[in-house]
């Protein structure tokens, strides 16, 4: 059994919906995150959940409990709407884009792998494929037929959602009452709207290019399939952690619980803790127009953003808050960034801290009673479910600390960072872009810019367009753009 020390580490259970005290069951905690499907650019929002699982496993390591980390990838199986029927979203895009489903995965697999490793996640143990394992997937169908939990159509192969015992127990369904569990199509002959595809058989008519003989005839896994098996195949039977995001929570894990759990028929608990992460609210309209497709991380980039600004936007909300993704925000979270790395930088090299244990050792050594409590007030924020906004002022705090001392700060900040993944240690101040936002303006200057663009406002009021034109060429010259809009001027700074 590992040692943990500390503050107890506690986590918020959507099984139960509880905060409860984490407890591994074994020396290396088995780690699992439904990971993307393949088919397109994973855009700003989903990118929180990786970004979550990486908090998650830096606190567990800060807590000196080992983890192993699988990943999945989805290169086949699942259709267009989270449904059971229909096209496969790869095989979709693979039409549109005139390449090679294969091609289509591996495109979009790399991509989104470059964007974890820019935002500093680190990597995985394990990142499975779905197509590598779908004999696997067969086998496991089987044992569920065998144990009399399936029924079979035209359409494919259903699990039996009324021989579950407990079924929806994750998504507080009522059992006494419907059992349907959100988006539920049509298919002719389903029993319940809760039962769901375990093999999709191919229409008559149809052949699929990603396709697979089984015993239900030649068709492609249902979608929930997968990351029983995958993860079960890389850690163990049961194992204790499983993440997600929230929309997760009331479909895709209530099966996966549902199928896994007939599969053993042990009456244990699958999985014992099941956390998800909110949503980050993308403003649809806003960003379609800006970037011409959905907003990812390569656009922040080109805009003169740093990865690690947006990690930091993430980082200042919890994961389970819903957090509104604005340029306004990015902006005061690239600011936020520079004045870090500017004041962290004359303190490098900052000592290689992990765990809480090397902490404290090295606030020892130091004889810093100020950077051991600072290390303390650390460790109960990562503690409580995760809170990483009280961390980040924690960092603020210590930062600001006109009594501490070089030496203890040192440990503070690599301690600080172990968990928060921002690069403190290495990002140089000038990788950061030094494009300035409004919130770097020193009080003065930014009154000064606005009284300048008001007075152009009331020259152009007056038709005195050549003042008008005057006042725009001395904004010009301070480095603010304005743009009249349909609600009056705004500026920014170039
Ligand atoms: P998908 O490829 O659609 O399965 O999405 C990958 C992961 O991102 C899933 O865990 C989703 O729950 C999650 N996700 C999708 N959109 C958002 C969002 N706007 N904010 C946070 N997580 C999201
Ligand atoms: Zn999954």
């Amino acid at each position: 059994m590992a040692w943990v020390t500390g503050h107890q580490l506690r986590l918020y259970n959507s099984l139960g919906r509880l905060t409860e005290d984490f407890a591994p069951s074994a020396d290396v905690v088995g780690l699992y995150s439904c990971g993307p499907t393949v088919y397109a650019y994973q855009h700003l929002g989903n990118m929180r959940p990786y970004v979550f699982a990486d908090t998650l496993r830096r606190a567990l390591r800060w807590k000196g409990i080992a983890v192993r980390h699988v990943v999945n990838i989805t290169d086949v199986g699942h259709a267009v709407a989270d449904s059971d029927t229909g096209e496969d979203k790869l095989e979709l895009a693979a039409a549109k884009e005139l390449r090679s489903v294969e091609e289509i995965a591996e495109f979009y697999a790399q991509d989104w792998l470059a964007a974890l490793d820019a935002l500093n996640v680190q990597r995985a143990d394990v990142y499975p494929r779905a197509s590598a394992y779908v004999d696997q997937m067969i086998e496991f169908a089987k044992v569920l037929e065998d144990k009399g939990y399936t029924y079979q159509l035209p359409s494919g192969l259903y699990f039996d959602t009324s021989k579950s015992a407990g079924y929806g127990q994750l998504a507080l369904l009522d059992l006494a009452g419907q059992r349907e569990t959100g988006r539920v199509e049509h298919v002719e002959g389903r029993r319940l709207g809760s039962d769901f595809a375990l093999w999709r058989a191919e229409e008559p008519g149809v052949r699929r290019i990603m396709r697979w003989n089984s015993p239900w005839g030649w068709g492609a896994p249902g979608w929930h399939l997968e990351c029983s098996v995958m993860s079960m195949s890389l850690l163990g039977a049961h194992f204790d952690i499983h993440t997600g995001g929230i929309d997760h929570r009331e479909l895709h894990h209530v099966n996966e619980i549902a199928q896994s759990e007939a599969f053993l028929e042990d009456g244990r608990p699958w999985v014992r803790y099941w956390l998800h992460n909110e949503f980050i609210l993308l403003d649809a309209q806003k960003i379609a127009k800006s970037a011409g497709h959905t907003l990812r991380l390569a656009d922040l980039v080109e805009s003169g953003y740093h990865p690690m600004a947006y990690r930091l936007f993430l980082l200042g909300g919890h994961y389970r808050s819903q957090v509104d993704f604005t340029m306004t925000a990015m902006d005061a979270a690239q600011a936020t960034l520079r004045r870090l790395i500017t004041r962290v930088a004359p303190l490098r090299p900052l000592p290689p801290v992990e765990t809480l244990d090397e902490a404290r050792a090295l606030a020892d050594l130091a004889d810093d009673k100020a950077a051991l409590a600072y290390v303390e007030a650390i460790d109960a924020a990562i503690a409580s479910d995760l809170a990483t906004p009280r961390l980040l002022a924690i960092l603020q705090d210590a930062l600001r600390d006109p009594e501490a001392g070089a030496e203890g700060l040192r440990v503070v900040v690599a301690a600080a960072d172990a968990l928060l993944g921002l690069r403190l240690g290495d990002l140089e101040p000038a990788e950061v872009d030094q494009r300035r936002t409004p919130d770097d303006l020193a009080p003065g200057e930014r009154a000064a810019i606005e009284r300048l663009v008001a007075e152009r406002t009331q020259a152009r009021a007056e038709k005195n367009w050549s003042r008008a034109d005057e006042i725009r060429a001395e904004l010009d010259a301070l480095g603010v753009q304005v743009t009249d809009t349909a609600a009056g001027p705004t500026w920014q700074l170039r």
